[in-house]
């Protein structure tokens, strides 16, 4: 039998896979799920930390001011969304039928953007010696919650991949992440600290009523989340 995959993957499974694989059929195409074993590396002291803030429009920003958008992926919700409304419907069994055929496919999908953000955010981390500092995903629950006309776009399970996948690959690289309070860290200035509602006119824009900083809001945010993370980290740690 023949298999492919991306260069990294079938080098992973060249030298360390374990027992033994599944031969999956979905939708039409063939997965095979296979099993492989990587010692994680040491952890390393961090030298400072990458705030993440995980978003909707961003689905994550880093405190670096990288911002990964969901553009692509929005767009395939979006489209479907539409389709799904015109297929429940139908009721029928063929609707029913490629309703999950397009729900699986979009999960695939988005799970391999949050495989590409986690890689790219956990590599610039290592490249840099620093941790990866990330909200606590209660808090991102609390907060979306409160952001009505985004609720039809969340997928909190997205949220919770996006960092379970950061969590895991840190590890693996041996990089340190710290989950941090994500309490007001929209609201409050990374420049001089001052929290104000008013400090977010909108979703995109910090300008802060006090000192006068601007920013974009999601880089701001990921600011005070590696500045919480340096805190927590120096608190956690001190002998
Ligand atoms: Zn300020």
């Amino acid at each position: 039998m023949a298999f492919t995959g991306s260069a990294r993957q079938l080098a992973l499974l060249a030298a360390h896979r374990r027992g033994e694989s599944d031969l999956i059929c979905r939708d039409g195409m063939w997965f095979l799920h296979a099993t492989v074993e990587v010692a994680d590396q040491p952890l390393s002291e961090p030298d400072g930390f990458v705030g993440v803030d995980l978003g909707i429009a961003n689905i994550a920003t880093t405190s670096d001011g990288v911002r990964h958008c969901g553009k692509g992926l929005n767009a395939v919700r979006h489209r479907n969304r539409h389709l799904r409304r015109r297929l429940q419907a139908k009721q029928t069994k063929s609707a029913k039928r490629l309703l999950k055929r397009r729900r699986r496919s979009e999960a695939r999908f988005a799970a391999n953007v949050n495989h590409i953000i986690a890689k790219s955010i956990v590599a610039e981390a290592e490249r840099t010696g620093r941790g990866i500092a990330l909200e606590d995903l209660q808090g991102i629950r609390e907060r979306v919650r409160l952001r009505k006309p985004q609720r039809v776009t969340l997928r909190s399970w997205s949220f919770h991949q996006l960092g379970a996948f950061l969590a895991y690959k840190a590890v693996r690289a041996g990089v340190a992440v710290i989950l941090v309070d994500a309490a007001y860290t929209s609201q409050q200035c990374s420049h001089c600290g001052h929290v104000d509602k008013r400090n977010r006119p909108d979703q995109a824009t910090f300008s802060c009523t006090s000192c006068g900083f601007a920013e974009h809001a999601d880089v701001n945010a990921a600011r005070n989340i590696a500045a919480r993370g340096e805190t927590g980290w120096a608190v956690s740690h001190a002998a």
